[in-house]
């Protein structure tokens, strides 16, 4: 099952659970490989023709390091609950209003919701967080573009990071006094 039918729903939740393998989900440009499949599962509703979502998405994938751009593993479990209206719903209409001031209102068509692009707008969702290689990751060289966890260069670093500055001159304050 890769998608919900919609009139098979009621307010009472329904479980529900897809899986699609890595060749199923594309992720071009988006900063992710897949390194397994992705799991969807969670409960499903139907009130007053608002579709609710409650479950998680499951996936092991990787992320470049935001510093030094290598792949780091990450182990995905994306909590969501999210609502889908349906799109010919009167826009004007009071209580859409009030949807759609919430970021997780979404917009369904027909009467099959799509599991697959939910899930790999899940996934998209995941990757709030920064990703680090490891904790104290020295990054890539601005000048030479060398891999400093690796070697070093001799490359002037006059540019200094603004937050790195602003310690040193707390520090060199706190020194003074
Ligand atoms: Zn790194
Ligand atoms: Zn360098």
């Amino acid at each position: 099952m890769t998608v919900i039918e919609i009139d098979k729903l009621f307010q009472t939740p329904k479980a529900f659970a897809a899986k699609f393998e890595s060749s199923e989900l594309e992720f071009d440009d988006d900063g992710l490989t897949l390194k397994s499949a992705v799991e969807v599962a969670g409960e499903a509703s139907l009130k007053n023709s608002e579709v609710r979502l409650l479950g998680t998405v499951t996936a092991e994938i990787e992320v470049a390091c935001d510093r030094c751009l290598m792949g780091v593993p990450k182990s995905v479990c994306q909590a969501f609950d999210a609502a889908f209206i349906p799109v010919t719903q009167d826009v004007r209409h009071p209580s859409v209003e009030l949807a759609a001031a919430d970021l997780s209102v979404g917009i369904y068509e027909g009467n099959v919701f799509d599991l697959r692009e939910f899930a790999r707008e899940q996934l998209l969702l995941s990757l709030d967080t920064r990703a680090l290689c490891r904790e104290n990751c020295k990054g890539l060289c601005p000048t030479c573009g060398v891999d400093l966890n690796a070697e070093a260069c001799t490359c002037e670093r006059e540019e200094v990071d603004p937050r790195w500055a602003a310690l040193a001159h707390i520090k060199s304050t706190i020194n003074e006094s």
